[in-house]
């Protein structure tokens, strides 16, 4: 509980637990000594009662008296703080209680009390190691101590038991936080699609709406450019600007769209000396060299103009992880049923942090970049049934290989 930042249903559960551990805590405790002090000894012909010169019935009355305390930190929403409470009360007046009966008399004395074996087994339903380790390492250190102070080889049965017990407390307590954390990751999953989900619509809309003003923009910034004959400073950034506005609402389209368009045969190779042909003059200005190494018999089933922007993105992405040029290499090579096509660069990497980030819309490391590039190459990957799979070296470059069925 502790690990969680305090939240109202957390401390609701808490107080459950509390509740259920003060009822369980006070009907395990009355009977337990009235059998122990009272009954065993009666039928075994011994002298009944509490031990001499201890605390007596102050010890019961003292634990009873905790109750108005408990109470009052439910209300004050601190009921975490109830459980080490009883502990530290518990081990005071067993502590005292065991001084008084026992100090400087040659008595063997008795053994621990089954309340110690209720503390830590309530580990798991408080679903906290933290208690747990409280519990375990203070009885333990508590019959250390003891049996120290007492020269008393007794200690060792009851610090046993608690090391077994504990053990046992231990795997409970840990199938519980591995459930709840599985829980856990299964609902964040959920909540990460339907974010995907709501901005997948949100995405669609907007982009509708955008792009038939921006077209009608873009044709009159063209006539305008040519009327203007003499300004050729501002045209082309406009241009350039408004050709960057459609790139990402294209994204956007892509990612809201539920379904790609129309597959038909495509030569693997022939959409790959397109993209290159189109990057090529921006990769020459950055002293970049794409090489491609693609079987020429290779067909997918596809839609042509997402697959183009498949692979724009990635030698994209490749050519901008090398601001001070290199190579981007495209390769290809049959794998049973598959095309396994890579594109590799030897850019700065991507450090293992941001790896596991990847695919989280508008996650981007560029000032210029939006973040949808993988998500969208992710996203028509997965809608032609293929896979994808980036590696990568720190400083030594990056390797993005997608697997896509062949048309046989
Ligand atoms: P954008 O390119 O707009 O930033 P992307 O989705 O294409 O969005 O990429 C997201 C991030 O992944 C980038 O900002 C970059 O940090 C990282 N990345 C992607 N490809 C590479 C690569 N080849 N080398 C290094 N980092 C990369
Ligand atoms: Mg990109």
């Amino acid at each position: 509980m502790e690990t969680f930042k305090k939240n109202s249903v957390l401390v609701y559960e808490e107080v459950k637990a509390v509740k259920f551990f003060l009822w369980t805590f006070y009907i395990i405790l009355v009977p337990y000594d009235f059998v122990y002090y009272y009954l065993v000894p009666y039928f075994n012909k011994q002298e009944v009662g509490l031990p001499l010169g201890g605390l007596g019935f102050f010890f019961h009355i003292f634990l009873f008296a905790l109750i108005p305390l408990a109470i009052y930190l439910v209300k004050k929403g601190q009921p975490e703080k109830i459980k080490y409470i009883y502990f530290i009360a518990f081990v005071m007046l067993d502590v005292v209680n065991n001084v008084m009966i026992y100090w400087g008399t040659k008595e063997q004395f008795g053994t621990g009390h089954v309340l110690e074996i209720y503390f830590i087994l309530f580990s798991p339903i408080f679903v906290s190691s933290r208690f747990f380790w409280t519990m375990s390492i203070g009885f333990f250190v508590k019959y250390s101590i003891t049996g120290l102070i007492f020269q008393s080889g007794a200690v060792l049965v009851p610090m046993g038991l608690i090391i077994f017990i504990a053990a046992i407390a231990w795997i409970l307590l840990n199938r519980f936080q591995s459930y709840v954390k599985a829980i856990t990751s299964i609902f964040e999953d959920l909540r990460q699609k339907e974010k995907l989900a709501v901005i997948g619509q949100m995405a669609t809309a907007i982009a509708h709406e955008i792009k038939n003003p921006l077209s009608s923009l873009k044709g009159f910034t063209q006539l305008q450019q040519e009327k203007d004959k003499g300004d050729e400073q501002y045209y082309p950034i406009m241009l350039n600007e408004i050709d960057r506005i459609n790139a990402i609402v294209n994204d956007l389209l892509i990612l809201g769209k539920p379904n790609t368009g129309v597959k038909t045969p495509k030569k693997l190779i022939d959409i790959i000396q397109y993209v290159i042909s189109v990057i090529d003059p921006h990769a020459h200005r950055r002293e970049i060299q794409i090489k491609y190494q693609v079987d020429d018999s290779t067909v997918l089933l596809c839609d042509e103009n997402q697959m183009k922007q498949v692979f724009i993105n990635l030698i994209k992405n490749a050519m901008e992880a090398m601001p001070n040029g290199g190579t981007v290499s495209v390769q290809s090579k049959i794998d049973g049923s598959l095309a396994s096509i890579s594109v590799t660069d030897e850019g700065c990497g991507i450090p293992p942090e941001i790896l596991a980030k990847l695919g989280e819309p508008f996650y981007t490391t560029k000032q210029n970049g939006n973040g949808l590039g993988l998500m969208v190459t992710k996203k028509i990957i997965e809608e032609h049934e293929g896979t994808f799979n980036i590696e990568s070296q720190l400083e030594k470059g990056t390797c993005v290989t997608i697997q896509l069925p062949i048309n046989a």
